[in-house]
Order: structure tokens, then sequence, then C-alpha cells
């Protein structure tokens, strides 16, 4: 086991080195990790400082790399997996989020799985829309064939992805979208009902307005052949509608994705319509785009119950700079990638410990105050960033495809979209703290799959230095919550503690739902927040999330009903 070298500069935890040394830490022909956790630290802030040899001089690079190297290891801001995991690296790949075009021709279908096998050796996420293939059993004028239809490719994808994860850093992951009007929609809305399958690919709908019109009035829904615009099936927009409620109840796919919302918000809408997202969702991309994200840890940044706002300004700014240059010091698996990523210089500022933050400042949770507190903190990250990238603009230049096809920027800015809600999966445990914006999944829990197999232990550090501030015995508690997961049931706990650390399932869905809007309001790219039900959730309660989802213009949900999948990546409770 590695040691941390702290030297009162990087604390980390037993996890973050167990995590660190498994994937991130560099590694020698044999296999043999061959740096420090302070050293990855160091290869990540200099590979990120290079870039200004582009825009300025030689001093510069040090300065900038010491500020970066000190951002990082108080762990006050950590960018996506790839870009700790490849910067300074040969032909460095940094960015976690792709989507790639599948368009109706063999050729292309392939050419796209090959850049997705790229792209994931290097650990990220790809998302396509599969839309365009022309549906199951459709003639093939050439061959007199007949066409395999969109689930029948998806399934190359996923063995793709299978077999690729095995010799890459970690689990690829995709995204699969099909539009509410394809005709091959119902297959899709159940092709992960079979246990094990598509277990390498997250399922959303692609959803229109005039499809959720037609479901409020009870209407008829045509299916379109995409290649040929005929009717090949009308249906009633309900039967749709349920399919995906009971799909989504009994294994949490199907999520949505609100199409023109999201176009709403393109902010390059000559440059083409988004049809799809990254894997978690959060970062709606053109074909052939990609996005480098990085996550600042808000609860590092409360002092004594209030938000020490000039210190996460300085991280606001000097994280957007990191990630500009992010862009710069990553290699792209083709040209056509490079071109568009250069265009439209995308980068997704977020945040996570939201939960941790919000237990420091001795706010539940589930209260009108933290959802304020929330759109409060994200409105001030989205102006901090948006000013920076103006910065960035007069000293480097907006992104090019500004003055042709920017639509609402009115001033000129470096990068098209400043800021996006990662779920921080394994960068938030790296930093110690709650991840995203989620609220506490349990206060003791397991943690599987993240490292292939191998399992992580962890209790709640807040609540427990809560309770020594309080004069509160926590040995009763340890033993409760890691029998339990939550606080639930303990008589000795006073009530007001038990509202600040009540945990993902005991919150009602309409808080989880309010933060997601809250933060989504401030974000350009969009928010990735997984609405966690109690087993006993009934499928009324999934359509009530997804058509409040819908009113509430966010640009995507995703719910998932505790104990609906024989594997989950969560477990409540450590002891079983
Ligand atoms: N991602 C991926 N494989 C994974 C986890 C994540 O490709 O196993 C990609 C995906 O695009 C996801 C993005 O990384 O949406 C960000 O995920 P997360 O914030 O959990 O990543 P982290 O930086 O914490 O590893």
């Amino acid at each position: 086991m590695l040691q941390a070298k702290t030297n009162g500069k990087v604390l980390l935890s037993k996890n973050a080195l167990k995590v660190l040394e498994s994937r991130y830490l560099k590694r020698n022909t044999f296999g043999k990790v061959t740096e420090t956790p302070l050293e990855m630290f160091q290869r990540v802030s200099k590979a990120v400082a290079q870039a200004e040899l582009c825009w300025g001089s030689n001093t510069d690079v040090k300065v900038w790399e010491e500020k970066f190297y000190r951002m990082l290891t108080a762990l006050h801001f950590l960018p996506n997996s790839p870009t700790l995991m490849n910067a300074g690296l040969s032909a460095p790949q940094l960015s976690a989020c792709f989507v790639l075009p599948v368009e109706d021709h063999l050729k292309d279908i392939f050419s796209s799985l090959k850049l997705a096998a790229l792209v994931q050796k290097s650990g990220g996420g790809t998302g396509f829309n599969f839309s365009h293939l022309r549906p199951k059993n459709d003639l093939l004028i050439h061959t007199q064939g007949q066409a395999s239809g969109p689930v029948a490719f998806m399934k190359i994808f996923n063995t793709a992805t299978t077999y690729i994860k095995q010799g890459g850093k970690r689990r690829g992951a995709n995204m699969g979208i099909l539009n509410i009007d394809h005709p091959d929609i119902e297959e899709f809305i159940c092709c992960k009902r079979r246990e094990n399958a598509f277990t390498n690919f997250n399922i959303s709908i692609g959803i229109y307005d005039h499809f959720m019109n037609a479901l409020q009035v009870d209407g008829d829904w045509l299916l379109i052949h995409p290649r040929t615009g005929a009717i090949t099936k009308v249906v009633k927009a309900k039967h749709l509608w349920n399919l995906i409620i009971e799909n989504a109840w009994s294994g949490g796919d199907p999520g949505l994705i609100f199409l023109d919302t999201i176009n709403q918000f393109n902010p390059t809408p000559s440059l083409g319509t988004i049809e799809a997202t990254n894997p978690c969702g959060e970062v709606p991309l053109l074909p052939y785009e990609a996005c480098n994200l990085g996550s600042i840890n808000v609860a590092a940044f409360i002092k004594q119950k209030k938000f020490d706002w000039p210190a996460l300004e300085q991280t606001v700014i000097l994280a957007t700079r990191f990630l500009d240059n992010v862009i710069e010091a990553s290699e792209f698996p083709s040209l056509r990638i490079k071109n568009m990523v250069k265009g439209n210089r995308k980068i997704g500022l977020g945040v996570m410990g939201w939960a941790e933050a919000l237990s420091k400042l001795e706010i539940p949770y589930d209260s009108n105050h933290a959802v304020e507190t929330g759109r409060t903190l994200m409105r001030f990250i989205a102006e901090k960033s948006l000013t920076a990238s103006y910065m960035l603009a007069r000293e480097r230049g907006p992104f090019t495809n500004w003055q042709k096809h920017a639509s609402n920027q009115h001033i000129p800015v470096r990068n098209a979209t400043r800021t996006c809600i990662a779920p921080t999966g394994t960068i938030s445990i790296l930093a110690n703290t709650s991840s995203s914006i989620e609220p506490y999944f349990a206060l003791a829990y397991r943690r599987q799959h993240i490292l292939e197999g191998s399992t992580l232990y962890e209790s709640n550090n807040t609540l427990l230095e809560y309770l020594k501030q309080k004069h509160i015995d926590p040995a009763g508690v340890i033993s409760h919550i890691e029998k339990t997961g939550t606080l639930r049931g303990m008589k000795s706990i006073p009530s007001s503690v038990k509202a600040l650390f009540k945990t993902a399932p005991e919150i009602h869905p309409s808080w989880h739902l309010k933060h997601q809007k809250a933060f989504q309001e401030f974000t350009d790219n969009a928010v990735s927040k997984t609405i966690n039900l109690p087993q006993k959730a009934k499928p009324s309660d999934v359509h009530d999330i997804y058509f409040s989802a819908w009113e509430m213009k966010l640009k995507g949900i995703t719910i998932f009903r505790l104990n609906s999948r024989k594997k989950q990546v969560l477990d409540s409770g450590i002891k079983s």
C-alpha cells in the first residue's frame, strides 16, 4: 500500500489512495506504480501549465504550474479522471465526454465504432443517437437484404466496450439515445429489460415538446421512417409513455433527454442540432464534439458556517483557466474531433461536496433554504467563470466559431460553454467528499465495481466530526449506520441532527428535482442527477418525476429505485 506523503500539502483518505493506486498513478512497462500521488499532481499541473506557452512566456509557465498544483493538492478542484490519468503521458487524451454521429451507412457506423474504441481506451465516455438508422427489417436496396435496426447495432457497440475495458484505464461508458418518433422505439424502450443486457450503456429517449403535448391530450403519436419520412405506425402517446415509465421503474432505464430545451440553449445552433449527450447526461454535444470537465469541492469553502466567497472566486477563475488549458494539452482521436473541440472550446466546470457543504452550513437538504443556497452558489460560479472566460478571450481570443456561429453570446468568450454538473463518481472519492449535488447516498456504504471487483467501505466523516463538536458519543452511532446506513431509529440523536444527515431515499423526490432545477438554471451544459427512490416507490411516482422534469424545463432526467437491479454500484450499510 502506498503511503500518503502529505508534506502538509495533501491529505488523502485511505480510499483515495486505493483508487489512485489502482488506476491513476503512472506505471512502468512491468505494471509497477512509479509515482506518488504528489508526483501525479505535479505531472498534471506541469502538463496543463505547459499550454501557457501558446500565449505567454516561459516564466509564466512555472507560476501557473505552482498555482495549479496548490489548487489540486488542496483538493479544492479536481479535473475529470482522464486528465488525472493521462496528462503529461505520451499522446494524452484528457476529456471525459464525447458525442459521435451514427449515420445510416455501414461504413459510417464502423468509423464511429473505431473512434469510440479509441476514446474509451483513454477513459472517456461516448454518447450516440441511433435515430438516423433505418428501422429493423427495412429493405436494403443494394443487397435485397433486411436492415438490422438500431438495437442490433447498439449490441456491437456494447460488445466492443466490454472488451476495450479490459485493456483500458477504466470501464467504458456509453449513452444510447433513440428519439420518440423512431419506428423501433418500443423495442428500444425495453432493450435493457433482460438482466445483463446492454450493461455498458445508459439509455435515454429523445423527447420533443410536441410529444408531451400529445400525451397531455391523450393524443395519437406518429412513428416516422428516418430516411423516407413515411409514417410507419400510429400509436397513442400514452402507450409509449407508460412503457417508458414501467421500464424505468423496474430497472432505472430509460432516462429522458428533452431535445427542445437542450437546443434552445445550444450556443452554436448554426453548426447543427444537438441530438445526444455524454454517458451520464451532463454534456449535450454536437457530433464529434468533446468536453473536459472539472469540479470544485464546495464543502472545502465553508468557513465558520459560511461560504468563503473570495476564496471560491479565486478557485473558479483558476479552474476555468486550467480547463481551457486542458484543451491545448490534450490529443484527440481524430482531426475532425480536434477541429470541433478547438472551434467551440467547451469546458464543464461543476461542483462536488454539495451535501457535505449543506451539513456544514447546518441546512437540511430538503428545505427551501438549501435550494436557494444552491441557486446562489451556482449563479456565483457561473458568473465568475463567464468573467474568467471573457478575460481569457481578451488574452487568447474567443472560441473560433464565436463570430460566425454563436447565438445568445453577446460578449466574446473563450469557451462556448463554461459550466456543467458531473456525477464526480471517482473524483469525489479522491477529494473525500459527497458526490456532485447528490444528497448522501448513505452514511456508511459499500461501493462496488469502481475498481472492477474490489469494494470500498465508506463512513461519513462529516457526521462523525459534527457529533464530536456537539459532544455526542459516536460509538453507538457508528455501529447503527454500519448496519442500516442511516440515523433513522436512533432515539439518542436529536431530530435536528437527523435532518442534516438524511440520505437520498429519505428525501422526497420533489427536493431532488428542486436542487436539479436550481443548479440547471445557472449551468450552460446540463446537470447529471439521479433521483434515488425507495424500493417501495410506485410507477406513478416515476410518472410524476418524469413529467415534472419536462414541466420544469430540465434538460434530462434519470431515476433509480433502490434494489431494482441485481447489481448496483452503491449498497447502503457496511455489514449485511
Ligand atoms: N465516464 C466514463 N466511464 C466511467 C465514468 C465516467 O466514461 O466509468 C465519463 C462519462 O462521460 C461521464 C463523465 O466521465 O459522464 C464524468 O463522470 P464522473 O464525473 O463520474 O467522472 P470522474 O471524473 O469522477 O471519474
